[in-house]
């Protein structure tokens, strides 16, 4: 769960939610990442979210901010739940009006509903020809998921990632699911979260992007992140711009892993480099056993092992 055992109730403050977009092939959802990425407002001088860091956060002219994961697909969503990684608050399924629903947005309905994640229904591409908001709902209703305008209580929106149009309404949708949720987190604690993903840079090492999930992550901070351990040097947002502490939601770029751990593994701050290192050489050790002992059991896994390979 989110309360850390901990955690007091008293210590629990309002965080931003964090949300994955998912959807067909097509339809829209890198598009839709785009957009969304534009309405930020406290860009400013700064010029905008221009990194892509796996993750980013929008700050709305109300002041809310959403966090959006930026990786389209069905991967990290599904990357993540193997690893136990509960990061998405809710999910938005992009459906082309002028498309309708495909097997990719049936998978990724599935994918909200086992791990129980409220979704939010994005009808796009309503400026296209053809499209029609209501065959959408007509052919949601027949796997199950009723929008309000059929009786139902999941939200839908129509718009356009391509004209810009209702991306203010989407977010809105969002924010409204979100105080459902009543989602909070004690930000005065030691950090911890999950990786969005890591890769080796030539140059910079080891770099790593960070979601946190409660707590407050800062510079110095001495972090186990999956097998990997180190003190974190820097910290960059997604719009480039160093920090000197990150609250619950916010994913931040780090510097100061002697490794690129897993997307989908946990990180967390611990309190001396030796308890550092003795759980990363724990874990590097587990994963080498691990290894080592999965065995084949049938042709079949043999073929789908060396597949893997
Ligand atoms: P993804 O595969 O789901 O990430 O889809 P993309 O974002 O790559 O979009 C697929 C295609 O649909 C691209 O050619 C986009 O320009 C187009 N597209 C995306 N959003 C809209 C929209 O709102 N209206 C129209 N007409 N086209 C769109």
């Amino acid at each position: 769960g989110l309360v850390g055992e901990e955690d007091n109730l008293e210590d629990m403050q309002v965080r931003p939610p964090v949300v994955t977009i998912m959807g067909h092939v097509d339809h829209g959802k890198t598009s839709l990442l785009d957009a969304l990425r534009e309405t930020d407002v406290a860009s400013g001088e700064a010029g905008g979210i221009t990194q892509h860091i796996g993750a980013y956060q929008v700050t709305l002219s109300s002041g809310a901010r959403i966090t959006f994961l930026d990786t389209p697909g069905h991967e990290a969503f599904t990357q993540m739940r193997a690893r136990g990684a509960r990061v998405t608050d809710l999910v938005v399924i992009v459906v082309a009006a002028d498309d309708g629903i495909m097997p990719q947005t049936i998978e990724a309905i599935n994918h909200a509903k086992a791990a129980n994640v409220p979704m939010i229904i994005a009808i796009n591409k309503m400026d296209a020809p053809g499209a029609s908001a209501d065959r959408v709902r007509q052919e949601l209703l027949q796997h199950d998921v009723q929008v309000e305008a059929m009786g139902g209580d999941v939200l839908d929106v129509e718009v356009s990632a391509l004209k810009r149009q209702n991306l203010d309404k989407l977010e809105e949708a969002i924010l409204l699911q979100s105080e459902v949720l009543e989602l909070k987190a004690n930000p005065n604690r030691a950090a911890e979260g999950v990786v969005v993903e890591a890769k080796l840079e030539k140059g910079r090492g080891p770099v790593a992007t960070l979601l946190v999930a409660r707590g407050t992550l800062r510079v110095g901070d001495i972090v186990v992140a999956g097998a990997e351990w180190g003190k974190v040097r820097a910290m960059v947002d997604e719009r480039g711009r160093q920090l000197d502490e990150a609250a619950p939601a916010r994913p931040v770029e780090i510097l100061g892993l002697n490794g690129a751990p897993s997307a989908g593994d946990d990180f967390s701050v611990v309190d001396s480099e030796g308890r550092a290192r003795d759980v990363s050489q724990y874990r590097q050790q587990q994963q080498r056993k691990r290894r080592q002992f999965t065995t084949p059991t049938s042709i079949e896994g043999m073929f789908s092992q060396l597949k893997e390979k």
